[in-house]
């Protein structure tokens, strides 16, 4: 596991905090505390963002190829420390081993990788008629991460902001500090120029806000939940300053009568399980045909149960409460549980542990229906025919991921197609660290990962001949 520093990483260096506060970071499976790191103020953002706009110009005319070289010293980085990240991740967040070597260590050092190949490859000189069109860095990310994917929400914007020419200060998620002090690490032993990426750990409402509104910083991009956004949004919009919000879902998993169940209730199941459902993209409703809804029930009950404790705690205490809460509310409100419930499960006597749960008879309108959980908690919805169950999938305020089952993919994409939401897969297909990424409607503003990701990077100019 990484070892707390004392300090920020501004300009190239550790330096202590101006204040005295400090954050104590807690194993969730414990509940014993297991570091602390200093509490932020505005004016250590102050000084961050600084060393960001003087380490700018300089950065931001550093040709492609050499930044590509730097991001591709920081993979190896990454590489080198996977170990450390993974036990890292499951000491700070709670997740069991392997879940944390494959994807919270193997998907951030994947697209760290990408963003190396696509920082050389990028065009960011086009000929529009007789214009030439550049492609500039948009000059000062401000980003802030949430905890749920400590490391992947911090590559998913400093290494497309890298790439882009820009410098960054970063604010991550006061549960997760310690991946992100590994990751200021991994940026140093790189050999990435001091100002270029700076990290001040601290609380959201002292920090987080000190940051989204400081007027050196030219592109918000936070990534968390949509009460927090929206109002980072409405800041970045007084100031005329670009924004970029990875926000909340309620996405839908459509099973289509022709699909295979069995292998679509399993698959669905263990997207909701894993990372004990702390996931913005997980498919939180499956939508079953009235015919086949019985059989779902019974599959999903079964995979869910013999999940039991290994998906490991939620991040916090505040996190249970909030998912067991959820979790009443759904009896409460007349669904019917047929795996799992709000007491915590009999193995563990300790840590912020939920039971894998699913309800059966929900309906599109009730609570646990509409708003994101952020646990493990799967509703099985019944629809009667392909338009009701288009009016149910595209029927929350969300729009961010969604899944499509049916015997050929063509009659999936054509009901995918008819979605409002942006990340589809399709008969299970697999994670494309290159396909945007982002949200519709209520889910956000922007894409992250490959090109698209780099683009929100980008502001352009044109000169005319
Ligand atoms: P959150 O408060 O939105 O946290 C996200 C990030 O924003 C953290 O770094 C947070 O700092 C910071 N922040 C908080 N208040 C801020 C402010 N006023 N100005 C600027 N930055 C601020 O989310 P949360 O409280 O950790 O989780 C609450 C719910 O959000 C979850 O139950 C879930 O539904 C949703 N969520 C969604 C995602 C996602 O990927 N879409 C991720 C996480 C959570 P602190 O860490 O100090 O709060
Ligand atoms: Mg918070």
């Amino acid at each position: 596991m990484h070892k707390a520093h004392n300090g920020m990483y501004i300009d190239g260096t550790w330096r202590p905090a101006v204040g005295t506060e400090m954050i104590t970071v807690v194993d969730p499976a414990g509940e014993r505390p297991i570091g602390q790191v200093p509490a932020g103020t505005a004016e250590d953002i102050d000084a961050a963002v600084r060393a960001a706009r003087t380490a700018l110009p300089r950065w931001a005319a550093t040709p492609p190829a050499e930044r590509a070289a730097l991001i591709g010293a920081l993979h190896d980085r990454l590489v080198a420390r996977k170990d450390e990240i993974a036990a890292t991740v499951t000491a700070e967040l709670g997740a069991p081993p392997p879940f944390a070597q494959a994807v919270h260590a193997g998907v951030p050092i994947a697209v760290c990788g990408s963003y190396a190949e696509l920082a050389a490859a990028h065009p960011f000189e086009e000929k529009v008629g007789n214009s030439t069109v550049y492609l500039e860095p948009v000059g000062v990310v401000g980003a802030i991460t949430p905890w749920n994917y400590p490391l992947h929400q911090i590559v998913n914007k400093v290494a497309p902001a890298l790439a882009a020419g820009c410098t960054v200060v970063l604010k991550p998620a006061e549960d997760t500090p310690l991946t992100a002090q590994l990751f200021a690490e991994a940026v140093h032993e790189a050999g990435v120029p001091a100002g270029v990426f700076n990290l001040v750990t601290g609380l959201g409402p002292v920090a987080g806000q000190a940051l989204a509104e400081h007027e050196g910083v030219d592109l918000v991009s936070f990534t968390g939940s949509t009460a927090v956004g929206r109002r980072i949004g409405a800041t970045a919009g007084a100031a005329v300053k670009r924004v970029a919000l990875e926000l909340g879902g309620k996405s839908a998993n459509v099973i289509l009568p022709s699909a295979d169940l069995a292998k679509a209730v399993a698959v669905g199941v263990a997207n909701v399980m894993s990372n004990s459902g702390q996931t913005c993209s997980a498919w939180t409703r499956m939508l079953v045909h009235t015919d086949r809804y019985d059989e779902a029930v019974e599959l999903a009950a079964a995979a869910a149960a013999k999940y039991g404790p290994r998906i490991g705690p939620v991040v916090n205490a505040k996190q249970r409460a909030r998912v067991r809460g959820y979790i009443e509310k759904g009896v409460e409100e007349g669904a019917r549980l047929v795996a799992g419930g709000p007491e915590a499960p009999k193995e563990q006597e300790q840590g912020y542990f939920v039971q894998p749960t699913v309800f059966a008879d929900v309906t599109p309108e009730m609570t646990i229906a509409q708003e994101e959980i952020f646990g493990p908690v799967l509703s099985l919805i019944r629809y009667e025919d392909e338009d009701d169950a288009l009016r149910i999938a595209n029927g929350t305020v969300y729009g961010l991921a969604g899944a499509v089952w049916a015997a050929d993919d063509a009659e999936a994409v054509a009901f995918a197609r008819r979605m409002d939401t942006g990340q589809v897969d399709i008969n299970g297909g697999s994670f494309n660290p290159l396909a945007p990424f982002g949200g519709y409607k209520q889910s956000g503003v922007g894409r992250e990962l490959g090109a698209h990701g780099l683009a929100e990077y980008l502001q352009t100019k044109s000169l005319q001949f």
